[in-house]
């Protein structure tokens, strides 16, 4: 068994170094099934030249359509284009389904674009475990930009700004979708706003909502573009790849490049060990709680989380903190 995964895992590493987009694919679908660490582990060097974008937004907004805008004029720029696009809705998508939603297909003979649809559940380390290691291996494949457009409802979307250089945030005139993202937190994230169908009669008023929302927001450093958009229509995608780049020579500029990358790599780290000590856990606390009546929840979660406690060293600072004051004062 272990022999024919290595020789598996040769034959995409073969393909992957040669650039097909075949060894491309089945590295990602290595890392879906949980079993691609050792592939993430030699490829990971190769990680960091890629510009990575975020896309979310509600459905419908257009998300797909400024995605396959950005893939035009990413190619015509001369850059090769990834795209994972996740659905939060799905379980599994086998990787090779695309969702219906995905309006991409003028771009499927492109071999410089790779597209690649992903369920954002059922994944070790939840989607930024996943995702993320998908965002790397196109990375590592070469691709200049990769972009991960995501239905904005829920958490995936908070994971994405977590992963990407630059989030978009699409919105469209007339939906009251403004107020929604408002409360779900989305807002925050937001790098740039997408204003899409700006032809809308109420397009003016979205504007003046998301000026008066950006106002009660404190912004240091980098303040959120708006740029509208008729995706449909092909109309201001040059101006929104303009204000994505814009972005990009700020976050090189300004330093926060390395230190947000920095943050992807411990959040990363984070999600990869959470989903692995979730699973364990989880199975303990099954075996553990199958007879109730016999403890009360304290003890049996003392007993499941004082050896993990133990085992994990603890920071420096935390055991200083714990330290009785005399101690600490070296009294
Ligand atoms: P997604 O669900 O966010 O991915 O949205 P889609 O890209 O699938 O677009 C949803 C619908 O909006 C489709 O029927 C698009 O043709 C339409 N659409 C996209 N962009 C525009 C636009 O700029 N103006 C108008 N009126 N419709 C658009």
């Amino acid at each position: 068994m272990k022999d024919a995964l290595a020789d598996a895992d040769a034959r995409i590493i073969a393909q992957f170094e040669a650039r097909q987009p075949r060894g491309l694919a089945r590295a990602i679908s290595r890392a879906e099934a949980g079993r691609g660490a050792e592939l993430m582990q030699r490829f990971f060097a190769r990680t960091g030249r890629a510009v990575t974008i975020g896309l979310t937004g509600p459905p419908g907004v257009g998300k797909s359509t400024l995605c396959s805008g950005l893939i035009a004029v990413a190619r015509a720029d001369g850059k090769s284009v990834g795209v994972i696009s996740v659905d939060p809705s799905s379980p599994f998508s086998h990787g090779a389904i695309l969702g219906d939603r995905i309006r991409l297909t003028e771009h499927y003979t492109d071999a410089e674009v790779f597209i690649r649809s992903m369920a954002s559940r059922g994944h070790l380390g939840g989607l930024a475990g996943a995702t993320g290691d998908a965002v790397a291996l196109m990375d590592a494949f070469g691709k200049d930009v990769v972009i991960v457009e995501t239905v904005g409802v829920g958490q995936s979307e908070i994971e994405i700004a977590e992963l990407a250089d630059t989030t978009l945030v699409a919105l469209q005139p007339g939906s009251g979708d403004s107020v929604q993202l408002l409360k779900a937190g989305i807002l925050e994230i937001a790098d740039i706003f997408v204003m899409n169908k700006a032809d809308h009669p109420m397009a003016l008023q979205l504007q003046r909502e998301i000026r008066g929302m950006m106002e009660m927001l404190d912004f240091t450093g980098w303040v959120p573009e708006l740029v509208a958009t008729r995706a449909r229509e092909n109309v201001g995608l040059t101006e929104l790849w303009a204000a994505i780049s814009r972005h990009g020579a700020y976050l090189r500029d300004s330093g926060e490049l390395a230190r947000k990358r920095g943050r992807a790599f411990s959040y990363r780290v984070r999600a990869l060990v959470m989903g692995r000590v979730q699973e364990r856990v989880t199975r303990r606390i099954a075996s553990l709680t199958a007879h109730p009546e016999r403890d009360d929840p304290y003890s049996v979660a003392e007993e499941i989380a004082r050896p993990i406690e133990d085992a994990v060293p603890d920071s420096p600072e935390a055991v200083e903190a714990r330290a009785p004051v005399s101690t600490v004062r070296g009294l």
